[in-house]
Formats: structure tokens, sequence, C-alpha cells
């Protein structure tokens, strides 16, 4: 069975002239179907020719995730656990912020792996082991399932704005299937987001960082985390086997759209990474490759972690106006479901 959530649109021609001896054109119904009409059922396609459909049906499925669970919110952020064809299972979150307009828009924490190899000390998913990769179909069937649950099938009027890759997993360390994700995300006659709705967050992998550049399919998010390589290592110890220069030297010669900036995520945690002169550090950072900075407070799990005060944030970040460098403080949402990826806090708005 091939799964039709696995081909680009290209590789969905070349594959229905081979298998079915169709012509190019119906690539792009198909595709519409998939990816725009969500639909789960090769009978529902109902401009392909019977004779095609049932074809089809013998040689392709449309794998869907099944949903395990959903948990909602008070604010609204949803948490839905998946489980993929062979059992592994994966948290993917929906998180609404109100528009300029008071319009609520949605964003989507995505998965990449089913847990991860970088194993962060802080991270719940880290620490929990790494099981496999998922593949760019797996990874694109947690957007159908947030389309679908949201209603959003009308591609001039999207209410599932932004996705974001900070669920479980290190998606660098998944490059393959990464690239061909985005690629079919990006797609107008499938999920149609442009690389400025989608951001990648990862933690520095020098390989990846220079396919992801090369691709100009999303924006950048950096895990930094330590202002200093010796910090860095202790925290994020894999990580930082590509030394933080080196990480550096990399996003400098990253290429950018116009106007866009690569943004740092520093997790601050008590004691640890949080004084006024790491903020003195990080500033300097930041600044040597024009980024911008979220800062995002530590949601405490099972580790040896405990989150700063608010007292503590706020000299964190005076420390960093003292460099004209505002920080944006990521809110964290869903705190009532203990939200999010592995324990990743859904922090994430517009
Ligand atoms: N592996 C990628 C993406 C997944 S994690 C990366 O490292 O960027 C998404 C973000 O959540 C990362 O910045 C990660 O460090 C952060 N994170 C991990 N555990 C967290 C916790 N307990 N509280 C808050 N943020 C956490």
């Amino acid at each position: 069975m091939q799964s039709l959530l696995e081909l680009n649109q290209t590789e969905l021609a070349l594959w229905l002239a081979r298998e079915l001896g169709e012509k190019r054109f119906r690539a792009q119904q198909i595709f519409q179907w998939l990816w725009q009409k969500l639909v789960r059922d090769i009978a529902q396609m109902s401009n392909v020719s019977l004779r095609t459909r049932e074809l089809l049906a013998q040689k392709a499925s449309i794998p869907w995730p099944r949903i395990v669970t959903i948990q909602k919110s008070q604010d609204g952020t949803t948490k839905f656990l998946l489980e993929l064809g062979d059992g592994a299972r994966v948290e993917t979150v929906l998180i609404p912020a109100e528009d300029h307009a008071g319009r609520i828009r949605w964003t989507q924490c995505l998965s990449s792996q089913i847990g991860c190899p970088m194993a962060c000390t802080f991270c719940a998913t880290g620490q929990s082991g790494f099981t496999r990769n998922m593949t760019a179909g797996e990874i694109l069937s947690q957007v159908l399932i947030g389309r679908d649950y949201l209603g959003d099938t009308r591609p001039d009027h999207p209410i599932l704005r932004n996705l974001v890759f900070m669920g479980m997993g290190e998606p660098l360390m998944n490059c393959q299937e990464l690239l061909k994700a985005l690629e079919i995300l990006n797609d107008p006659h499938g999920l149609a987001f442009s690389p400025r709705r989608i951001t990648v967050s990862t933690c520095g992998i020098k390989d990846g960082l220079a396919k992801l550049g090369a691709a100009g399919l999303s924006y950048l998010a950096v895990s930094l985390h330590a202002p200093n390589q010796a910090l860095r290592e202790k925290i994020m110890p894999r990580a930082a086997r590509l030394p933080l220069d080196e990480l550096l030297r990399c996003l400098r010669s990253y290429p950018l759209k116009n106007r866009e900036h690569i943004t740092f995520e520093y997790l601050l945690l008590r004691d640890v990474n949080d004084s006024p002169s790491q903020a003195h550090e990080l500033a300097k950072i930041v600044h040597s490759v024009h980024g911008k900075l979220n800062l995002i407070v530590y949601n405490a799990t099972n580790g040896p972690y405990q989150a700063p005060s608010p007292e503590r944030v706020l000299d964190f970040e005076k420390a960093l106006w003292s460099h004209h460098l505002t920080a944006i403080v990521r809110q964290s949402k869903g705190q009532d479901i203990d939200a999010a990826c592995g324990q990743l806090k859904a922090r994430f708005e517009n």
C-alpha cells in the first residue's frame, strides 16, 4: 500500500502514471482532495472516475492518525495525543490567539520525531529517549487533524495560521522528511502554507541548518538556552557538540529573506542561566547575528530545575534593555492540561 500522504505532487503524478496509467492533471485533483478537502476515503474523490477510484483504493491509502485523546485547556489550548500506523504515539497542540481584529487564529505545534535523540536535561521529551523519525506524511497528518478539528477548509480564510516545529523531536535530525513535509506544505494546491507561516525550531544541527537555509521554506528559531559554551554543555550536552562559536558562524551565514530575523529561544532556569550577567552575555550573542529573542519561563517537569521568580525574570529583561534588546517573554498556555508536546509548553503567539 502506498500512503498518498507521503508523495509530493510531482511524485504523485509519476506514481499515478506508473501504477494506474493516469494523466498528470489527476495528481492535482487528488492532491486537493487530500490536503484541501481533507478526505480520508478515496471513494469521496467525486471528480475522479469510479474505475480510477477503485484501482486507487486497491493500491493506496490515506492513513490519518487515530486520535487517542483530546485535552482542552480553559484558555482554549488543545492537545491531541495521536497514534500512528505502527502504534507509536505523538502529541500535537493547537494554540489560539486573537489577531488585531479580535478574531481567533490558531497556531499548531508539530512533532517531527517519536521521542528525541538530543536528551536535553530540562526537556521531558529528551529525557524519555528516542524511538524513531516521523515520515513526511506522518508529520503532515498532524496538520490534517488540526484543520479538520477547526473546520478549516477555506483556503482563502485560513483559521490555522501558523505552524511551529516545537513539538516532540529535533526536526533537523530528521531533515529529509522535514524538508519534504515543508515542500508539500508550500504547494499551493495542497496546504498552501507560505514559508512566513512556518517556524522550524532547532537546537542547532550543522548539516541540517545548511539544508534548511538552502530550502528557504520556513523561518528559523534556535534553542540557545545558555549564553556560553560551558553552560550549554552542561544543560544540553548533545546539542553543544556543535560548539557555540561554530553555531553562531553558521547562523551568520544563514540565508535570510527580506526583513527576516533568526529567533533565539532562551529558557530561563532558576539559578542556572537567569542572572543579569548572563543576560549581558546573551545580549551580545543575539546582537552578533542580528537576531530576535524569546524568553521562555521554564515549565517545571520532573527534572532538577525550577522556574525563576517573576522579579528575577524582570531583572533579566532589564539587563537586556541596557543593550537595547527587547525580548518577548512567552506566556505559558494550557497549564491546566499540562499542555504540550511531551511537556513542552504551548507558549507561542502570533
Ligand atoms: N528540538 C527542537 C524543537 C522542540 S522543543 C529545539 O530544540 O528547538 C521546542 C522548545 O521547547 C525548545 O526551545 C525547547 O528547549 C523548549 N523546551 C523543552 N522543555 C521545556 C520545558 N520544560 N519548558 C519550557 N520549554 C521547554
